[in-house]
């Protein structure tokens, strides 16, 4: 292992990262005030490292990425995998929930 850069490696195989795909904001409830439960912020994530055959099945939809917001993960990984906290990584995006 000589490649010690994270963000290079492929969010979906590890492998290397050709290429960089724009996040998603994403609005994540933080209880950091316990006054205000409906406390939020909108976090802007690093850009998604993916490898040319992952980046093709992202954008093509067949794959979906997923974020792990566990202090200790912050990565990405692939949808509903469980990351390294043990936590399935979840869905990016807008969370529309009716
Ligand atoms: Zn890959
Ligand atoms: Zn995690």
């Amino acid at each position: 292992m000589t490649s010690a850069a994270s963000e290079s490696a492929c969010a979906l195989c590890g492998g290397p990262a050709t290429e960089a795909i724009d996040p998603p904001r994403r609005t994540l409830a933080r209880g950091v005030d316990p006054g205000d439960p409906s406390y939020s912020v909108t976090v802007i994530l690093p850009d998604i490292g993916l490898c040319a055959e992952h980046s093709r099945d992202v954008r093509g939809g067949e794959r979906l990425v997923g974020w792990c917001d566990d202090q200790c993960c912050r990565t990405y990984g692939a949808l509903g995998e469980p990351s390294a906290c043990g936590l399935p990584y979840e869905k990016l995006g807008p969370t529309k929930r009716s």
